[in-house]
């Protein structure tokens, strides 16, 4: 994303930049939108363990940890 607001404040079309097209506002917009909620859902959604780092996936912690057997206690949210 950041590249392609690099690359729209450089690039010229029609006399202008073509950051100052509305289409490629939107475009950009759309861009920032994905991957801000790409990164909201994996920090919503992860629970790492404090004993070995082992990082689960899902709304809830496991029963225990699958590679050092910690129980649900050693995990937090990520
Ligand atoms: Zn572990």
């Amino acid at each position: 994303m950041e590249y392609a607001i690099d690359y729209a404040k450089k690039r010229r079309a029609f006399g202008t930049k073509i950051a100052n097209f509305q289409a490629i506002q939107h475009k950009i917009a759309e861009m920032y939108q994905e991957v801000e909620t790409s990164r909201l859902l994996v920090w919503k959604a992860a629970w790492r363990c404090r004993i070995c780092g082992h990082v689960h996936y899902g709304d809830e912690a496991p029963d225990e940890c699958p590679y050092c057997f910690f129980p649900k206690t050693a995990f937090i949210k990520n």
